[in-house]
């Protein structure tokens, strides 16, 4: 299956990365358990360029889920509020509206990120090192400013991010433009500090 690449750029000079790279499953080894780690295009000191970064857990980002959380379960009770009331226990699936069912998922997955947010911000709490760059292991590396990839744009043209592109003052853009591409996606595992494990 192919997926839509945004393409990160310099305005100054011919940088060039795929979001691509960040696809696939990385994630912890805590014990039995597997804990899914998140990653973005990051900028790497080390590498002196632009990569896959692991984005740690934090307090800011499980409070951002458990607004999300919050706001589809107000907006769902809302729903329920306004609907009719049920006459019978049976009708209930029948009478349930689009909306409220969009809403239902909506939570159900909100609270399932939250839940997964909180086992990786437990597992990583004893957590020595930074976030690490992915190609090299440095963990001098640096999260972009916050951006989006726009990759269904009618009129795609690179948008700067916010970013000066270290060394060289370009700003770094994003660019959507409709190319999709396909490839095997990684599944590795790492320990707690961010290291690779040996595939077993
Ligand atoms: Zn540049
Ligand atoms: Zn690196």
């Amino acid at each position: 299956m192919s997926m839509p690449v945004a393409t990160y750029g310099c305005t100054a000079c011919d940088l060039s990365c795929w979001d691509a790279s960040t696809w696939g499953y990385r994630y912890y080894l805590h014990g039995e358990t597997k804990v899914r780690m998140r990653v973005a295009i990051g900028w790497c000191h080390a590498c002196a360029d632009l990569g896959v970064i692991e984005v740690l857990p934090d307090a800011a980002g499980e409070l951002e889920r458990q607004r999300k959380l919050e706001a589809y379960r107000a907006e769902l009770s809302e729903v329920l509020a306004a609907s009719p009331p049920r006459k019978r226990w049976w009708q209930f699936s029948a009478n349930k509206s689009t909306r409220q069912m969009i809403l239902e998922g909506e939570v159900e997955s909100a609270a399932e990120a939250l839940a997964e947010y909180r086992l990786a911000r437990e597992a990583l709490s004893s957590r020595v090192s930074r976030g690490r760059c992915l190609r090299c292991g440095s963990d001098d590396c640096l999260q972009l400013p916050p951006h989006e990839a726009r990759y269904y744009d009618p009129e795609p043209r690179p948008e700067p991010i916010g970013f000066e592109h270290p060394g060289c003052g370009g700003q770094i853009t994003i660019y959507c433009d409709g190319l999709r591409v396909s490839m095997r996606l990684t599944e590795k595992a790492y320990d707690l500090e961010g290291s690779l494990l040996d595939p077993v």
